[in-house]
C-alpha cells in the first residue's frame, strides 16, 4: 500500500486521509482494505487494492439488522491466500440510508452506507408534486448525505424563464438544497451535476420514471455495459459476473444504485423531517410554549406565519404528514411510544368532537 492515499489504488471508489487513518491498526495486521459493491446471503463483493474479492460476512454479522454489511461500507478483509476470505471488520459508517420493512415487526433495513450526496431526482415532464420532493429531502438528510435535487428532462420545458421559475419553486421549498435543471437529451447541467457529486459517493433517489437510469448512464458516459461487466478476477480463480452495486465514474466520484434504495420510506426520520422543513422548526421556537403542537395553541409563531402568508398552508400541512408517518414507523417498534401515541389521539379525538359540538351550539 502506497503511503500516499493519492495513489491509493482506492481512491477512484472513495478512499480518503478519513478512511487511510480509520484503516491503520488494520493495515498493521495485515489485513486489506475494501469497499464493498454488492451483498448477497451473507457474502459481498470488495473491492481492494489487489481486485474484486469475494468475502464472508460471518464474523462481522450482528443482532442488529442497522449494522448488517451493506454496499459502500469500508471493511477490512483477510489478505491474499486465506480461503475463504472474510470480512475481519466494518469500519464506522459516515452516513447510511435505512428503510422500514414493511413486516408487521418493523425493523430498520440498511440500504447503503457512506453516501455524501443524495440526488433526488425529479421530473419535469409532470407537475412537480413538492410533497413527494420533501419526503425524498426528509430521508436524504436522515441518512446524513448532503441532497442535491435534480429537475430531469429540463429540454421538455418550454424556455430557460419557466426553468428558473421551477428552479426557484423547488428551492423554496428545500432550504439548503442545490437544485438544478438537467436534460439526458441536450445534456445541459450535467457538467454542474458532475461539479457538484465529482469526486464523492453518490445514490439516485426519486419516483420510477423520474429518470434516474438516464441519469445513472449519463453521469457514466457512453460505456455503462462495459463498466458492468467486471473483469476483475475473484479469490479462486473465476470471472466475477454479478452487477456490482456501486460503480466508478469515469470522470471521479462514485455511484450506489442498490434495488432497495428505489421507492424507499421513512424510517425514524425526525431530523430529516426537522430539515426539510427547517423554517418552521425555526418559528417553533418563538411560539409560547416550549411543546406548541402549531395546531390551536395561542401565541403560536408558525401558525401567525401561515396567518401573514409568509408560511403556505401546503407546506405546513406536508409537514403535520410527515411527522405523523414517520411518528407511525417509529411506534410501530416501541409498543410504548405506541401507547402513548394511542392515548394522545384519544384525548384529541375527544377534544376535536367537543369542538365540533361547541361549533354547532350544541355544547355552550
Ligand atoms: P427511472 O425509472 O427513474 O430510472 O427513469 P428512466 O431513466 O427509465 O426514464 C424514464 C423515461 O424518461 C424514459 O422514457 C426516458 O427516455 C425519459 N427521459 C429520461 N431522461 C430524459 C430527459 O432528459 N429528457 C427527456 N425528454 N426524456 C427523458
Ligand atoms: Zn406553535
Amino acid at each position: 500500500m502506497g503511503s500516499s492515499s493519492s495513489s491509493h489504488p482506492l481512491v477512484p471508489y472513495g478512499w480518503d486521509e478519513g478512511w487511510e487513518s480509520e484503516f491503520a491498526p488494520y493495515a498493521e495486521q495485515g489485513f486489506l482494505p475494501g469497499r464493498v459493491v454488492r451483498v448477497d446471503r451473507g457474502l459481498c463483493d470488495v473491492v481492494t487494492p489487489a481486485g474484486t474479492v469475494r468475502a464472508d460476512t460471518e464474523f462481522v454479522v450482528p443482532r442488529d439488522p442497522m449494522k448488517v454489511v451493506c454496499t459502500g461500507d469500508w471493511v477490512a478483509v483477510d489478505p491474499e491466500g486465506a480461503d475463504p476470505r472474510y470480512v475481519r471488520t466494518l469500519l464506522p459508517r459516515r452516513t447510511a440510508f435505512v428503510r422500514s420493512t414493511s413486516s408487521k415487526r418493523s425493523e430498520g433495513q440498511i440500504l447503503a452506507a457512506n453516501v455524501d450526496h443524495a440526488i433526488v431526482a425529479v421530473s419535469l415532464a409532470v407537475e412537480v408534486d413538492l410533497g413527494r420532493v420533501e419526503r425524498f429531502l426528509a430521508l436524504a438528510w436522515e441518512s446524513g448525505a448532503q441532497p442535491v435535487v435534480v429537475l430531469t428532462k429540463a429540454d421538455l420545458v418550454p424556455d430557460a424563464v419557466t426553468l428558473a421559475h421551477l428552479v426557484q419553486d423547488v428551492e423554496a421549498t428545500a432550504p439548503g438544497v442545490p437544485v438544478l435543471g438537467v436534460s439526458a437529451v441536450h445534456g445541459g447541467g450535467l457538467d454542474v451535476l458532475l461539479a457538484l457529486v465529482g469526486g464523492r459517493t453518490s445514490v439516485l433517489l426519486g419516483q420510477s420514471g423520474a429518470g434516474k437510469s438516464t441519469l445513472a448512464n449519463a453521469l457514466h458516459g457512453e460505456d455503462v455495459m462495459e463498466v458492468h461487466a467486471a473483469r476483475d478476477v475473484d479469490g479462486k480463480g473465476r470471472h466475477t459476473t454479478t452487477t456490482r452495486n456501486l460503480l466508478a465514474l469515469p470522470g471521479g466520484g462514485v455511484l450506489i444504485d442498490t434495488p432497495g434504495l428505489r421507492g424507499v420510506g421513512l424510517w425514524d426520520a425526525e431530523t430529516g423531517v426537522g430539515q426539510v422543513f427547517s423554517e418552521i422548526e425555526e418559528l417553533g421556537r418563538e411560539c409560547r410554549f416550549h411543546d406548541c403542537a402549531h395546531e390551536s395553541e395561542p401565541g403560536c409563531a408558525v401558525l401567525g406565519a401561515v396567518e401573514s402568508g409568509a408560511l403556505s398552508v401546503r407546506r405546513l400541512e406536508s409537514y403535520r404528514k410527515l411527522m405523523r408517518e414517520n411518528q407511525w414507523i417509529v411506534a410501530k417498534t416501541d409498543q410504548r411510544v405506541r401507547a402513548e401515541l394511542r392515548k394522545e389521539w384519544k384525548r384529541r379525538g375527544a377534544e376535536g368532537k367537543a369542538a365540533m359540538e361547541v361549533k354547532r351550539g350544541r355544547v355552550r
